[in-house]
């Protein structure tokens, strides 16, 4: 869906043409909310960047595996599972609808702004979760190699993909709300990488939340003046909640939140 044009860039606040339009959530992830004219040349320059390093170096498997869109058509169609007998450790290739891809998130506290304290820098790392998105059973693909562990390892970049949050929520909170009052929000410092307060502003909320319907969630909490994004991205997967704050209230009106916790399969 396309929403009203913006008319300037919401990253830097330029009104000069060129202005492009912004996915929200990127083409490449399935993204299908569009905001007309709301980025700058500059400003795309830097974002694209984020959003590449997430989509090539942390997601290229997953976006095979369930068929996301790419602009480029260079997809894997075959893809390595590193398999272990004892300790002989090798590397099996196998067609997509073979392979077991798994995708891993990070798990955070909740943002420092919402609750508790974040650190001056950067973002505490809690935990993290690993899923399966798709391809046979892991357990089924390992007794067909008669192996019993895989190990799956990625680079997780994590400060690109918080990025990519800020960016998100911000364009969408953008989208629902209009720029005014959100062009100094904490998120464009973040997004441009001149401040990494992140984790001041981006956390999690539940961490195993129901299954979404939705390949992507996004859902934007007001309370007083508190704008709050929910970023489900993979919602499907009950993948975790991630929360974003595009601009601070007051004291008596900050939103609450449900926690995560841990679920335990047994
Ligand atoms: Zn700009």
């Amino acid at each position: 869906m396309k929403y009203a044009p913006i008319a300037e860039c919401i990253y830097c606040g330029t009104t000069q043409q060129p202005l492009t339009d912004e996915h929200i959530i990127a083409y490449a992830l399935g993204g299908d909310k569009i905001l007309p004219k709301s980025s700058c040349g500059t400003c795309q320059t830097v974002t694209s960047k984020v959003e590449r390093s997430v989509l090539r170096d942390m997601l290229l498997q997953v976006r095979a595996q369930l068929g996301l869109p790419s602009r480029k058509k260079s997809l894997p169609k075959i893809m390595p599972l590193v398999v272990h007998n004892g300790n002989e450790q090798s590397t099996v290739e196998l067609e997509k609808a073979n392979h077991p891809t798994m995708a891993t998130f990070l798990l955070y506290p909740m943002p420092g702004a919402l609750e508790g304290e974040a650190p001056e820098r950067g973002i505490n790392v809690i935990g993290t979760q690993l899923y399966q998105v798709g391809g046979p059973p892991l357990k089924q693909v390992l007794d067909a190699l008669g192996t019993k562990n895989a190990t799956f390892s990625e680079e997780f970049k994590g400060s690109e993909f918080e990025k990519m949050l800020a960016k998100i929520a911000l364009a969408y909170a953008v989208a629902e709300h209009g720029i005014d009052g959100l062009r100094e929000s904490p998120l464009q410092k973040i997004i441009q990488g001149e401040i990494d307060d992140v984790g001041k502003w981006i956390g999690c909320g539940l961490w195993h939340p129901e299954p979404n319907p939705n390949l992507h969630d996004l859902k934007l909490v007001e309370s007083g003046k508190w704008l709050v994004v929910s970023v489900r991205l993979f919602a499907h997967l009950r993948t975790p909640e991630y929360l974003v704050i595009v601009r601070v209230g007051g004291e008596t009106d900050r939103p609450t939140f449900p926690h995560g916790e841990l679920v335990v399969e047994v």
